[in-house]
């Protein structure tokens, strides 16, 4: 008679909330040996492995976990990195829930849980970190062409990848001092170490790619000299320019975008200021706006900065929010307090300028909008107001227009996104191609990779003659 697994995923270790609200390490420890190999178990090997479609880079799901339960570690690693190249990264961050695990079949099986793909894969990705001194590294004989990529987070760091690994000579061009996009200057420390971020990078490097730091094109390099000197461009310049509220007391001091204060927490590394020279305000009431993770970031790392209150306000309801349930119950355990139908409409200062607090109306849901969530409405007469000394707003973001209006002939959608085959990467403009943030919108790193790594099959065939849309 068949073994049915155990229904449950095998738990992972993580620091106690009380503990880790007074620390900016990691919150999620990591599967041990024996974890990960009882986890293992749980994957039925199914021939028709659901899994491997709900995966944008479309890992082997099956082949590393089979692996990881032969206890054959170095071999999961390899498998992974054939697809990922970030599979530390992706471990952590990817939204598994609905991507590669909600697909699980063992998933499907009544009270059951699918199988913790994303946790084994930060595994492995872990162990040959630890254990593997020089990785295998699988790379085509060059080919020739030169390509560049413009920014260096998940999309260009994977389309440069790639590229590298099918022989391409590869440049990438980072405005920012470090590479990694969002994955460096958004996701905070506890949830995503940037000592992960440098190792993936170091061996994307190892591929023979040259990023360019400090080099924003438009500026350091201009786009005519791009257009002249490289046979490809792929373009994952993110979606990083912050949307705001727009509402009276928006300047007043101590209201934030969630962009600046998440950049100088985790880019400029404010929490260990003085030992890093850049400073943070650190608000003891403390209110965020927004119901993405890029609130939920904001909310954790006011706490870990010493906040006594933090409350996020969202104008719809939990059922609606966007962020991660993972880290929407990782902020409730730590004592994040949540308002729900609720928008400010000001904010109120004193007479030296600094905020006192938000002014705001409650809502009522409607009929679902264009983006299929139920609309909030104010109603009437419900003004109230909540008291702060910092708000940070994480309403989302836009499009930075200003490089995107060098390139002649690019075109881009209403909202100032490139607009670029879904499938190939290919923009409007003769050899440009793009992904990730710049083309969706506001989306995540594992889409960004998954564009990223089609862009780079593309520019290959683009290169050897086999396909131009232009
Ligand atoms: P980015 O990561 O934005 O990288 C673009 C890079 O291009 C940047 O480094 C930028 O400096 C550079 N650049 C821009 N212009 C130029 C120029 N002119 N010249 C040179 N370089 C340039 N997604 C998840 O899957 N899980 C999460 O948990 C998650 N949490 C998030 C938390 C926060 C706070 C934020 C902001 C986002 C989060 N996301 C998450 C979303 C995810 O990070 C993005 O979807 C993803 O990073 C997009 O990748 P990208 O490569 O398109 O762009
Ligand atoms: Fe799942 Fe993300 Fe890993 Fe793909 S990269 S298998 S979607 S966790
Ligand atoms: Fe394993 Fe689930 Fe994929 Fe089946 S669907 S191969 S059980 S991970």
């Amino acid at each position: 008679m068949a073994v049915r697994p155990n229904p449950k995923k095998t738990l992972m270790p993580e620091q106690e909330p009380h503990e880790r609200i007074k620390n900016f390490s990691e919150v999620a420890l990591g599967y041990t040996e024996e974890q990960a190999l009882i986890e293992s178990r749980r994957c039925l090997q199914c021939p028709t492995h659901p899994c491997v479609s709900g995966c944008p880079v479309g890992i082997d799901i099956p082949g590393f976990i089979r692996e990881v339960k032969e206890g054959r570690f170095d071999e999961a690693a390899r498998i992974l990195k054939l697809y990922n190249n970030l599979p530390a990264v992706c471990g952590r961050v990817c939204p598994q829930e609905v991507q590669c695990e909600e697909k699980c079949v063992v998933g499907k099986i009544p009270g059951s849980e699918p199988v913790a793909i994303g946790r084994l894969e930060r595994f492995v990705a872990d162990w040959e970190a630890t254990n593997v001194k020089d990785p295998r590294i699988e790379i085509a004989p060059s080919k020739g062409g030169k390509i560049a990529v413009v920014g260096s987070g998940p999309a260009g760091l994977t389309a440069a990848a790639d590229l590298a690994k099918k022989g391409y000579s590869v440049d990438v061009f980072e405005t920012l001092h470090k590479p990694g996009g969002v994955l460096v200057y958004g996701i905070p420390e506890f949830r995503l170490p940037k000592a992960i971020v440098e190792r993936e990078v170091k061996y994307i490097e190892s591929l023979s790619v040259k990023i360019h730091l400090n080099t924003p094109v438009g500026k350091s390099i201009s786009v005519d000299e791009l257009l002249q000197e490289y046979d490809a461009i792929f373009l994952g310049i993110g979606a990083g320019t912050p949307k705001f509220m727009k509402i009276e007391g928006t300047n007043l001091n101590g209201v934030y975008s969630a962009n600046e204060f998440l950049t100088r927490v985790n880019l400029m590394k404010a929490y260990l200021f003085p030992s890093y020279d850049t400073p943070v305000k650190k608000g003891s009431q403390v209110v965020v706006i927004g119901g993405g993770n890029v609130a939920m970031d904001a909310a954790r790392s006011a706490l870990r900065l010493g906040a006594k209150q933090v409350k996020v306000i969202y104008r719809r309801t939990e059922q609606e929010m966007p962020a991660r349930r993972e880290e929407y119950l990782h902020a409730v355990e730590e004592g994040i307090q949540f308002m729900w139908l609720t928008q400010p409409i000001k904010y109120i200062g004193d007479e030296r300028g600094r905020v006192l607090g938000a002014e705001c109306i409650s809502m009522e849901l409607g009929e679902p909008d264009e983006s299929g969530r139920r609309k909030p409405i104010p109603i009437e007469d419900s003004r109230f107001i909540v008291e702060a000394d910092m708000i940070i707003e994480a309403i989302g973001t836009d499009a930075n227009r200003f490089l995107l209006s060098e390139f002649k002939g690019l075109s881009l959608n209403k909202y100032g996104y490139i607009i670029a085959d879904s499938e190939t990467g290919a923009t409007t403009l003769k050899k440009v191609f793009a992904g990730g943030d710049i083309v969706t919108g506001a989306a995540t790193v594992i889409e960004a990779m998954g564009a990223g790594k089609r862009a780079a099959y593309w520019i290959d065939k683009f290169l050897c003659g086999e396909y131009n849309p232009w």
